[in-house]
């Protein structure tokens, strides 16, 4: 049996977990979170690495999730210092995620340095996305000069969707056309042409595309400079208000689904229905791109336990014969596997 342990690092948590393979059994869970704040026991990564109490001796690999790997980082890697220093060179283009993740990693390397360590990232599972679907536009340079294009996001969720899709269809990854939708606190739309990511909702940073928990999605960008120019708002008032103060809670005052649809007053209503009128108008246009579809895939908190959610956004002429799968996303699963496989291949 060999032990895989996943780490997912945020700036103020640090998630593991330990699979058994070839079984996938999970033998282990536990998150350190609050991590460096005011009076709270572990104060670094570093202190939350030590807090997990796991025996590193006993590990065969280990998994980290990055957020960001933009063109350079295209698929899970073994991690040495040249990923580690092209992950740092990527914080710009991540600076919520890619800080924490680098730490993560670097904490780790330090404590077990002879253990294989494997990059997954969120971006890779979109790097199959043609130019049609990554260029946004605008003029050309600002993509050949500062990386400016759609990236994607969550495609360790959607990759893990697509799989587990494809056993549930009894298809081949290659016969598989679908469109998987991870509704959680943040939330994408991918279109799955052949097994692959042919476009997805998420673009150059996880704001764009449906209707978030507290994430606007798509917007005209004029908006932005509105609320600079005509309001007076500085930047960083900007970014609170598009990542922190919009989606379901801008709408309706909070971003729990639960506590939404629980509700009766109009702006909840407003919420619920705006999300769901997003989420019809990324399907129509993706079945568009796919010309042929086999399923719609629904996962995260909302996609797999509203019901309500999930009928919303079926009920439409177009959609009814559509096969609609619910699956339990799991993220760090598809991270052990990744970094299973590449130990595999490559050590
Ligand atoms: P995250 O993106 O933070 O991982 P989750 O995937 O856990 O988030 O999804 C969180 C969302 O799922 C919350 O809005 C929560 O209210 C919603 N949710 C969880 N359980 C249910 C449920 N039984 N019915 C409706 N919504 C739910």
């Amino acid at each position: 049996m060999k032990k895989i342990a996943v780490f997912n690092s945020g700036s103020s948590s640090l998630k593991c977990k330990v699979f058994a393979y070839p079984s996938k059994e999970l033998l282990f869970c536990k998150t350190i979170e609050r991590i460096g704040e005011d009076g709270a026991a572990v104060q670094t990564h570093s202190e939350a690495l030590e807090a997990l109490e796991i025996d590193f001796a006993s590990l065969d690999g280990i998994g980290h999730r990055v957020v960001h790997g933009a063109e350079h980082l295209q698929e899970s890697v073994l991690i040495d210092s040249d990923v580690m220093e092209t992950i740092k060179e990527l914080i710009p283009l991540a600076p919520l995620h890619n800080p924490a993740n680098l730490e993560g990693i670097e904490v780790a390397v330090k404590k077990a340095p002879h253990i294989p360590q494997v990059a997954v990232f969120d971006t890779a599972f979109h790097a199959t996305m043609q130019e049609e679907a990554y260029l946004y536009a605008l003029p050309y340079e600002l993509y050949e000069k500062e990386g400016i294009r759609r990236y994607g996001f969550h495609g360790t969720s959607h990759a893990y969707l697509t799989k587990e899709a494809a056993k549930m269809l009894n298809k081949t990854l290659s016969q598989l056309n679908i469109i998987t939708l991870h509704l959680g606190n943040g939330a994408s739309a991918c279109a799955v042409k052949n097994g692959k990511s042919i476009d997805t909702s998420m673009g150059f940073t996880p704001l764009e595309g449906l209707v978030m928990g507290t994430r606007c999605g798509d917007l005209d960008a004029a908006i932005v400079l509105y609320l600079q120019n005509k309001l007076g708002k500085s930047r960083e008032e900007v970014e609170h208000i598009l990542n922190k103060e919009s989606g379901l809670k801008g709408l309706c005052g909070e971003n729990d689904f639960r506590k939404i649809i629980a509700r009766e007053d109009k702006y909840a209503k407003i919420a619920f229905n705006i999300m769901v009128r997003r989420i019809q108008k990324y399907i129509g246009s993706y079945i568009v791109l796919l010309e042929d579809i086999d399923a719609i895939v629904f996962s995260g908190g909302i996609g797999e336990h509203s019901k309500l959610l999930r009928d919303a956004v079926m009920q439409n002429a177009l959609l009814k014969n559509i096969e609609v799968l619910v699956i339990q996303t799991d993220e760090e699963l598809e991270i052990a596997n990744e970094c299973y496989r590449v130990i595999k291949e490559k050590v």
